[in-house]
């Protein structure tokens, strides 16, 4: 998908901080963090958002979980984590290729979800 950001990660075209990687999924840093462990999980395949996914393209987002469950076991997340994927504009999605924010390493806010 021409000019999408994690298209572009995906193909190397831009560098990226990997800690996962199948033939379907990728997984690396946030730019950004906003929890001390935050990593991006995304299908290889490009679906815009959680709001994209069908029959069709079901499993490539089953795999990202699937993978959220082995990096979560690979960065010792033992005490907990938290798992969002933000769709559309209210939730504030920046980026449109469907991604999973896997956030831990401290105790996390109670007052979102
Ligand atoms: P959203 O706001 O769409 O839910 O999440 C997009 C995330 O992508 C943000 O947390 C942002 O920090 C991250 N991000 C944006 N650009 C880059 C980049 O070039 N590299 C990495 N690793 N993360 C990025
Ligand atoms: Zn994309």
């Amino acid at each position: 998908m021409e000019n999408c950001l994690f298209c572009k990660i995906i193909a190397g075209d831009i560098p990226s901080n990997k800690v996962y990687e199948t033939e379907d999924v990728l997984a690396f840093r946030d730019i950004a963090p906003q929890a001390p462990v935050h990593i991006l999980v995304i299908p290889k395949a490009h679906i815009a958002s959680v709001g994209e996914i069908n029959a069709e393209n079901a499993a490539a987002a089953a795999k990202c979980l699937e993978a959220v469950a082995v990096i979560a076991k690979q960065e010792g997340l033992d005490s907990g984590f938290r798992v969002i994927s933000n769709c559309g504009e209210d939730a504030g999605q920046t980026v449109h290729h469907l991604h999973f924010h896997i956030l831990a390493g401290t105790k996390l806010s109670e007052k979102m979800v």
